[in-house]
């Protein structure tokens, strides 16, 4: 097969940070080191961090998470945690690390600033996602999770200082639509894309160059937002059909069929050896 590298894809600084930061405490700390939550969003990397002595302990959320944690070092992982959580982590008197994304603490100042000023905030993030529980969790009363269309419709915001923010890690496109909803719905709302450059960086590559591809393949870990958003981009913007795999396994030669060439991308927190595999694989395979 013709295979495309789209650039840029894999590593973003946040998850470098991240992973560096947690296999050092692992490698220095004596006693237990427990990731609170998946470090990045991608088994490979947490199968890394157990073997530098990095324990993840996954959860619901946060706080539920801490519960089952008694003494020790604890690690905040790439997506941020609430006031809540760090105030609990220290009544249980863990020493804590923190590997918050430095975009990820921008948008909890600016949460912060914004509710303290009197502002509510409309927040574009997936539910059920550990970022804007983090997020969120800086100011509960003032901030509004929306996700949908549906959302944006049934969101009733007081009269006063409105404004909208937005996860890392969101589709630019999907986002713009439901930004244009809410200026027509609250014409005064103050909109603050919190998109982090990688993002939408790795997003603009992928729909410009996947125009070059008969079919993209997005190697990432299911629960990686930045990874489905890829997929979801392809395939909405550029009209060409996308799938995600976890590593090389999981590629069904029939998508495949009667494709001249095939793009390949990967999320923010995808190990490079695992593309790297994918890509040898298809370089070597016969043409469908
Ligand atoms: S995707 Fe963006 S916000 Fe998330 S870790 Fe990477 S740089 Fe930070």
């Amino acid at each position: 097969m013709e295979v495309h590298v789209i650039k840029p894809q894999g590593y973003c600084y946040g998850v470098v940070r991240a992973m560096k930061l947690a296999k050092q405490v692992g490698d220095s700390t004596d006693g237990p080191v427990y990731g609170l939550g998946q470090m990045v969003h991608n088994r490979h990397m947490i199968d890394d961090l157990a073997e530098h002595h990095v324990v993840t302990v996954d959860g619901p959320n946060r706080a539920r998470i801490l519960e089952q944690i008694d003494g020790g070092t604890v690690i905040f992982t790439a997506h941020g945690v609430s006031p809540e959580v760090r105030d609990l982590a220290a009544r249980k008197g863990l020493r804590t690390i923190d590997a918050t994304c430095p975009d990820v603490t921008r948008t909890h100042d600016l949460v912060r600033r914004l509710a303290a000023d009197g502002y509510h905030i409309a927040y574009i993030g997936k539910r059920g996602h550990p970022e804007p529980e983090g997020a969120i969790g800086n100011a509960p009363e003032q901030v509004h999770l929306v996700e949908t269309m549906a959302d944006v419709e049934a969101l009733d915001l007081p009269p006063g200082k409105l404004a909208v923010t937005t996860q890392t890690t969101m589709s630019m496109w999907d986002t713009q639509d439901l930004v244009d909803r809410l200026r027509e719905r609250f014409p005064s709302i103050e909109v603050h894309n919190e998109i982090c450059s990688a993002t939408q960086d790795r997003q603009t590559a992928a729909v410009e160059q996947a125009a070059l591809c008969d079919v993209v393949i997005v190697v990432g870990d299911e629960r990686s937002s930045n990874t489905n958003r890829l997929v979801d981009a392809v395939r909405d913007r550029a009209g060409k059909p996308a799938y995600r795999v976890d590593n090389v396994d999981e590629i069904d030669p029939a998508w495949l069929r009667g494709a001249q060439k095939v793009g390949v991308t990967a999320g923010a927190s995808t190990k490079t050896q695992i593309t790297r595999a994918v890509i040898r694989y298809l370089e070597a395979l016969a043409p469908q």
